[in-house]
């Protein structure tokens, strides 16, 4: 379909009344932003979520979480912070992050990036090659170096010492070149070394205290969306809340995986594709 307003030149002529000039035109605009879209790797179930579409309910964590991703849109890129988004699954943290990272990009036209954690850290073992370090240069670098990244379901990897040394590797560099960086968790934010399902056992000591310098906490709880046949409403989201509103984290460090735990980790260091299974 030809550019009515360029005849698909990408480029249209302003005129003046002394002279006339050309610029970028809008059609160029929209297939660069939807170029730096799709190399976004956002999955397809999400590739349609913005804000506006979210349903919301009396929730003041909610409300309060979704205003502040809101005003990082309009912010960005001038963000002191990134957002870490905490609560129980479905209640839409993904989308909120999703959300973001797409209009971000589209309205500010950034290099963003999408990444499950579990799946990031897997698609590193799985290309580490110590003699050519592939996995360092082909997935690394891109995580490390995307304006805006979104590491989805943070502690949901079982923690090795191979998985902390990686994030703590993605995270620091980020961190140092002042790049935000959006998470998810399921893991709440309990701050007590013995609590084994907190997200500070999870992530590790080190990990924890750079999210807190790095993020901005958002955490919030309300009723499974995915437990409604369809798209819950605001009103029945708000009863549903209404009727549990002290939904709790699920406990999900299995007795094997405590014990390990308290034990003290097995592996060690940076031994690339094979540790951390
Ligand atoms: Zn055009």
């Amino acid at each position: 379909m030809s550019c009515p307003h360029c005849h698909d030149t990408g480029w249209r002529t302003i005129a003046r009344d002394d002279a006339s000039r050309v610029e970028r035109c809008v059609c160029w605009r929209q297939s660069v932003a939807q170029t730096m879209l799709a190399t976004a790797k956002i999955p397809p179930r999400y590739r349609t979520c913005d804000l506006e579409s979210f349903v919301t309910y009396e929730n003041e964590r909610l409300l309060r979480a979704v205003a502040r991703a809101r005003r990082f849109i309009d912010a960005f890129p001038v963000v002191d912070k990134g957002l870490l988004l905490i609560g129980p699954p479905g209640i839409g943290k993904t989308h909120i992050a999703v959300a973001v990272l797409r209009q971000v990009v589209l309205e500010k036209g950034v290099r963003g990036l999408y990444y499950d954690t579990r799946h990031l850290l897997s698609t590193i073992r799985s290309t580490y090659n110590p003699v050519t370090r592939t996995s360092e240069v082909d997935i690394l670098r891109p995580v490390m170096d995307a304006e805006l990244l979104v590491l989805d379901d943070l502690g949901a990897e079982r923690p090795t010492d191979w998985v902390e040394e990686t994030m703590n590797l993605i995270v620091n560099t980020r961190y140092n070149d002042r790049r935000p960086t959006i998470f998810t968790s399921n893991y709440e934010d309990t701050p007590d070394p013995e609590e084994l399902d907190s997200l500070l056992v999870r992530v590790g000591f080190r990990m924890y205290s750079r999210l807190r310098e790095m993020c901005e906490f958002l955490e919030y709880s309300g009723p499974d969306y995915r437990g409604f046949e369809f798209t819950p409403s605001s009103e029945e989201l708000s009863s549903a809340w209404k009727t549990q509103p002290r939904r709790r984290l699920p406990v999900r460090t299995s007795v094997r995986a405590r014990a390990q735990l308290k034990r003290g980790k097995a592996d060690l260091g940076w031994t690339g594709g094979k540790a951390g299974g």
